[in-house]
C-alpha cells in the first residue's frame, strides 16, 4: 500500500466505498490523515466500518474543515448532473480529486524519478497497460500495474526510483487527476465513447488531452483527428510529443508496416520490432496498442531487444481476442469483451476465415456496421435475445444457424470448422452484445466459452485461467 502522507493531519472527505473506495481511504488513514467516508449504498458504509474507516453522511457534515474531497470514479463528477456530494464539495470550495492524484501527489513528494507511464484512450487502454507492464517485468525490473484495470492504485508498493508504474487511467480518473505527471504519457485514440457521462466529445477528447498534457512525453495515437489535433496543438506549445500509426508511414515518429514496427527520423525508416507470429497481438489495433508500450518502454529506458522478447512472451488478456484452444487447424478465439458491434469489428478484421458465435442482449444497431467482414465469416451460430434480429441482417449474405445456448454454438461450430479446408479456421466468440440475458457478466460468458472450448475431444488449450 502506498501511505497518503502529503494528507498527514488533514481531514478528507470521501465518497464511494467500492473497492478502489476503501483501498484509497485505507492508504489515507494510514499516511495520517482523518477520514469521513460515505456511500449512498448502507452496505458500502457497513463494510468499512468493519474496515475501521470513520464514515459518516455527508449531507449532515460541515465542510469547513475538509482539505480535499476524494470520488470515486464511478460517480458522476459533471455529467448528467454532479453528484450531490460533488455539489456540497464545490459550494464549501474544497477541491474534488481522486485516487490517481493521490498517487501522483504521493510520487512526486517521495520518488519523482520513479518512472510512470499513464495509459488513456477510448479502445486498448488495458491491453497496453498489461503489455508494457508485461514487457517490463520480463526484463527483470520491478513493474507496478493498476488504476483502472487490476489493483487500486494506492495498493500497490510505494514509489521508489527503481519502481515502474504503469497505469490505466479512464477519463473519470483523469477528471479528478489535475496534476497527473506521468514520465511517459499516452493517448491511443479517441472515439465517441461514453457521452452520457461527458456531455460532448469535445469535453470528453479534452479530458483525455490532460493525460498527455500533464506528462513529460506525449505518446499519441495519430489515426483518428481529435488525438491527431491534440498532438499538434501539443507540439506546438512545446511538449515533446512522440507520434504513432497503425496504418500510416510518419515522417517522425513509429508507426506499422504489416507486422512490422517501424521508426521514422526525418522520414529515414528503420524497423525496431515486429508482431510476425505473435499471436496475442494480431490485428492492427493491436499494432496501435504495441508500438504504444515500445515508445513507453523506451522512454523508460529498455532497450529494443527487452521489447521485443516481451512482446514474444505477452500472453495476452483474457477475453480479449485470446486463443483459448486449438485442435489441428481449428483455432478458438475468446473476444467475450465485445459487447458491442465496433468491439467486435477487431477480431473480425484480424481472420480470414470464421465460425463466428454472436448474440445475446442486442445494442443499438446490431451488427449492420459489422457488414463488410460479412465475406470473411463462413458461418454465424446465433444465441440469445440478438438472435432474431442478428439472422434478419446476415440474411442471405451469409449461412447461419439459431443456436440458442452458447454450449450447442461452440459444439457446432467447432464441428463445422473442422470439416473446413481452406487452411486456419477460427471459432470465434466475439458476441456484439452485452451478455446479461444468458450470463452475470461478459466474463462468466468467456469463461463459458473456454470451458466449452476445452470439453470438446482432443483440443489443446492455450494459456489457463488469469
Ligand atoms: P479498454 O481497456 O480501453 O476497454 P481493451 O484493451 O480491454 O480496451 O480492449 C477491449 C476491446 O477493444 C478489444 O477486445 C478490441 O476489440 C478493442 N481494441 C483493443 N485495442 C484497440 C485499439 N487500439 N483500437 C481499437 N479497438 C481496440
Amino acid at each position: 500500500m502506498i501511505p497518503a502522507r502529503s494528507f498527514a493531519g488533514r481531514r478528507v472527505a470521501l465518497f464511494g466505498l467500492g473497492g478502489s473506495g476503501i483501498a484509497t481511504a485505507r492508504a489515507l488513514i494510514e499516511g495520517g490523515a482523518e477520514v469521513l467516508a460515505w456511500d449512498d449504498n448502507p452496505e458500502s458504509v457497513a463494510k468499512a466500518i468493519a474496515e475501521g474507516i470513520g464514515t459518516g453522511d455527508l449531507r449532515q457534515t460541515d465542510w469547513g474543515g475538509f482539505a480535499s474531497f476524494v470520488l470515486s470514479p464511478g460517480v458522476p463528477l459533471t455529467h448528467p448532473k454532479p453528484h450531490w456530494s460533488v455539489e456540497l464539495a464545490r459550494g464549501a470550495g474544497v477541491e474534488v480529486i481522486g485516487d490517481i492524484e493521490l498517487f501522483a501527489r504521493e510520487r512526486t513528494a517521495s520518488a519523482p524519478d520513479a518512472p510512470f507511464i499513464a495509459i488513456t484512450g477510448t479502445n486498448g487502454k488495458s491491453t497496453t497497460t498489461a503489455l508494457t507492464a508485461h514487457i517490463i517485468k520480463a526484463s527483470g525490473r520491478d513493474a507496478q500495474m493498476g488504476g483502472n484495470i487490476g489493483r487500486a492504485v494506492m495498493t500497490l508498493d510505494p514509489p521508489r526510483s527503481d519502481r515502474n508504474y504503469v497505469v490505466e487511467c479512464s477519463s473519470y480518473q483523469i477528471d479528478l487527476a489535475p496534476s497527473i505527471n506521468p514520465t511517459a504519457g499516452v493517448l491511443l485514440n479517441l472515439t465517441p465513447d461514453h457521452l452520457d457521462r461527458h456531455g460532448t466529445m469535445q469535453h470528453y477528447a479534452s479530458i483525455k488531452e490532460r493525460l498527455v498534457a500533464g506528462s513529460e512525453t506525449a505518446i499519441i495515437g495519430i489515426d483518428d483527428i481529435y488525438c491527431a489535433q491534440i498532438a499538434d496543438r501539443l507540439e506546438k506549445a512545446g511538449k515533446d510529443v512522440v507520434r504513432i500509426s497503425k496504418r500510416l508511414p510518419l515522417t517522425d515518429g513509429y508507426f506499422a508496416d504489416g507486422t512490422d514496427l517501424m521508426e521514422a527520423v526525418h522520414g529515414r525508416y528503420s524497423r525496431i520490432g515486429f508482431l510476425e507470429g505473435i499471436g496475442s497481438l494480431r490485428g492492427q489495433h493491436n499494432a496501435q496498442n504495441a508500438l504504444a508500450a515500445v515508445v513507453a518502454c523506451l522512454k523508460v529506458g529498455l532497450d529494443l531487444g527487452e521489447i521485443q522478447s516481451g512482446l514474444e512472451s505477452f500472453p495476452g488478456l483474457a477475453h480479449r481476442m485470446e486463443q483459448v484452444g486449438r485442435k489441428d487447424h481449428v483455432l478458438f478465439v475468446n473476444d467475450s469483451k465485445a459487447t458491442n458491434a465496433d468491439a467486435s469489428a477487431p477480431a473480425l478484421s484480424s481472420f480470414p476465415r470464421i465460425y463466428w458465435i454472436a448474440g445475446g442482449l442486442p445494442k443499438e444497431g446490431g451488427i449492420e456496421p459489422l457488414r463488410s467482414f460479412f465475406p470473411r465469416i463462413a458461418k454465424a451460430y446465433l444465441i440469445g435475445e440478438a438472435a432474431p434480429a442478428f439472422s434478419a441482417t446476415l440474411g442471405e449474405a451469409v449461412p447461419y444457424e439459431i443456436s440458442g445456448t452458447l454450449a450447442a454454438a461452440v459444439e457446432h461450430a467447432a464441428h463445422d470448422a473442422a470439416l473446413d479446408d481452406a487452411g486456419e479456421a477460427v471459432v470465434l466468440l466475439s458476441p456484439a452484445c452485452a451478455s446479461f440475458d444468458q450470463f452475470k457478466n461478459f466474463e462468466v460468458r468467456g469463461d463459458a466459452f473456454r470451458a466449452a472450448v476445452a470439453a470438446i475431444d482432443k483440443v489443446k488449450p492455450i494459456g489457463g485461467t488469469r
